[in-house]
């Protein structure tokens, strides 16, 4: 036990290679963290990546908080990403004679698609096609899950159900269907909309709700290319059925969101954690980055300390080496969202230092190496980052033009620090987002000149002493043509 307290060795080693967290920090912007001077002191406790929360909120004050973003990160001269996250075909009751009712435990009501407005034993559905969409026998959920209804019959557009949970039901609480084969589209209207605002903002990534197939997120790719750009899409795993087609899910998207809300009301809530534990992992495997998001310290919305259960779950998502952990309400609306930040900040480090000392921070090493071109590159990252280890390395430092082989390199888990170098802007912040990758602007050149690309990043980033050794990788491609890996030692 003593060694979680006790002095560790190598200090002057250690510190230099802990200086940057590994796991990076997404934090929701909201009504008390949209301000310049909030945004400001948010990056300034560690946050790599901010999401703008569709669901929310008006264009132009999306616009003027994702600017207020730009400026910052600028002044702080950090690279920081920008997450937009659409809404989605969240499903939602409508509107009350008086707000809300009491569904009682046993009894039935009606959920209906007509236009009306809800009264005792009358529920107005805002998705209008859930009387096509649902069977009797199948459960409707509201309210986060916390009232359940059971559909005994279906008649033209009202839907006759058994109240199993009842509860209080008030104006546009949630609505989720976990059985039903729903036909409303991934892609809406208003995330159309939202799109063509992500484009116009150069946002960095853009997240899908409610993505159940693959060709869901293909169709949101196709949808920005038809309007002249290309973000990176994550997708939300937030529906039993995504599940079944993870694969192929993840072959289509940047990385993927563990949207733990909707996926423990769509599922048994049991289950989530070790769908995590399965998605981390999968995402490691295939070189995708991970996102494990919702609840990690609810309970700071209103206290300036987190539970001992939040503050583990936190440490679980580090010990799994998930690429990023995200708070959304706690910074969004919540009244301690600096505090959330500093104590998501304070448990990873926690975690990965011990991990550091034990000399490994994944569990599983790389064992899907895929195909052949695959094989040789996943090979050179698996030596590189034992080669680093080995000779005690202070650092990788990996040249990129488009992340790639930084990417690669980060889902090996490399005890060394590992920085990402690139003369693009956006793909600096692409970075951000990637399990221990710093990312570092360069200048563009034609010349591959290592040593002086090293020596300037050693420098730029206070990386070890003269005479110390770092770890060059470059030059991993998709293109069979130009797939010339290099693993070269360099002497600072
Ligand atoms: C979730 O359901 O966990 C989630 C992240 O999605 P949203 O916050 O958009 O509901």
């Amino acid at each position: 036990m003593h060694r979680y307290t006790m002095p560790r060795k190598n200090t002057r080693r250690a510190a230099g290679a802990l200086r940057w967290r590994r796991t990076k920090i997404i934090a929701t912007l909201g009504p008390v963290s949209a301000s310049s001077d909030m945004i400001e002191k948010l990056i300034a406790a560690g946050v790599n990546v901010v999401r703008i929360n569709m669901s929310h909120g008006e264009p132009d004050i999306h616009r003027q908080t994702i600017r207020r973003v730009r400026r910052a990160a600028q002044k702080a001269g950090r690279h920081i990403a920008i997450l937009l996250d659409l809404c989605g075909p969240k499903i939602r009751v409508g509107h009350f004679e008086h707000g809300s009712i009491t569904l009682k435990t046993g009894r039935t009501v009606t959920v209906t698609t007509r236009p009306v407005v809800g009264r005792a034993g009358l529920v107005p559905s805002q998705y209008r096609s859930l009387h096509k969409d649902v069977r009797p026998g199948e459960r409707i959920l509201l309210d986060d899950g916390k009232l359940e209804l059971r559909v005994l019959a279906v008649e033209g557009r009202d839907v006759s159900c058994r109240v199993v949970e009842g509860g209080v039901l008030s104006d546009h609480k949630g609505m989720n269907l976990p059985n039903s084969d729903l036909s409303a589209a991934a892609l809406t209207a208003k995330d159309r909309k939202d799109v063509q605002l992500a484009l116009e903002m150069q946002v960095d990534f853009v997240a899908l709700s409610f993505v159940r197939f693959a060709r869901d997120v293909l169709q949101l790719r196709r949808y920005m290319k038809r309007l002249g750009g290309e973000i990176p899409v994550i997708s939300k795993i937030e529906r039993p059925e995504a599940l079944c087609e993870i694969d192929a899910i993840m072959e289509a998207s940047y990385g993927i969101m563990i949207a733990r809300g909707d996926l423990g009301i769509e599922m048994p809530a049991e289950k989530v954690p070790l769908i995590q534990r399965d998605l981390v992992a999968k995402g490691r495997q295939k070189g995708v980055p991970v996102i494990v998001a919702t609840q990690m310290l609810e309970s700071m919305m209103q206290n300036s300390r987190p539970t001992r259960a939040e503050v583990t779950d936190v440490a679980g998502a580090a010990l799994l080496s998930t690429d990023a952990a995200m708070l959304s309400g706690e910074t969004a609306v919540g009244a301690f969202p600096l505090q959330a930040v500093k104590t998501m900040d304070r448990v990873l480090r926690e975690v990965e230092q011990q991990q550091w000392h034990e000399g490994r921070f994944a569990v599983e090493p790389i064992a899907d190496r895929g195909s052949k071109q695959h094989v040789v590159r996943e090979s050179m990252a698996h030596a590189a980052v034992q080669l680093a280890r080995d000779l005690e390395m202070e650092a990788i430092i990996v040249p990129t033009h488009t992340g790639n082989t930084a990417r690669i390199m980060a889902s090996h888990r490399p005890l060394a620090p590992t920085v990402g170098a690139c003369s693009e802007a956006a793909i600096c912040r692409q970075m951000a987002l990637h399990w221990g990758i710093v990312p570092v602007r360069i200048e563009r050149s034609a010349k591959r000149d290592w040593r002086s690309i090293c020596l300037h990043i050693s420098k730029q980033c206070k990386l070890g002493k003269k005479g110390q050794d770092v770890l060059l990788v470059s030059g991993f491609n998709d293109d069979p043509a130009q797939d010339e890996p290099v693993l070269k030692l360099l002497h600072l």
